[in-house]
């Protein structure tokens, strides 16, 4: 159990927040600051899939990517954020772009960057 949850599978795995790069052992996303930013787009950090469909792999065949090795099924030692949902296909609009959002703008405070959080900073831009 840790501090943060993971966005792709919404368990709370991460010792530390958005960017620590950790990989999550449930379904093995790698924590990546822009691809929790940006999660309707690819991902920076290796050119792989967006947190979208990373989302959409780990509830169809329970890894993030068919190209990975499963992580660990969740026990009930595992807590899942209650507040966490997938991405479905029409927030995909509302969500941070690359091409209009940069870093500057990004939240220093971690729990504004998950999108299913109330006071997430993309909702209250502008
Ligand atoms: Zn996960």
């Amino acid at each position: 159990m840790g501090n943060y949850p993971c966005p792709c599978c919404g368990y709370i795995v991460f010792e530390f927040g958005p960017g620590s790069e950790d990989v999550c052992p449930i379904c093995c996303w790698q924590d990546v600051t822009g691809d929790v930013i940006y999660p309707t787009e690819r991902s920076a950090a290796s050119d792989g899939p967006s947190l979208m469909q990373c989302q959409k792999d780990y509830i169809e065949i329970g890894v993030c990517n068919p190209r990975l090795e499963a992580g660990r099924r969740p026990s009930s030692d595992d807590v899942r954020d209650p507040d966490w949902f997938p991405i479905t296909p029409d927030m995909v609009d509302c969500l941070p772009k690359r091409s209009t959002l940069g870093p500057e703008s990004w939240p220093d405070e971690y729990l504004r960057r998950y999108y299913w959080k109330k006071d997430y900073f993309f909702k209250t831009q502008g």
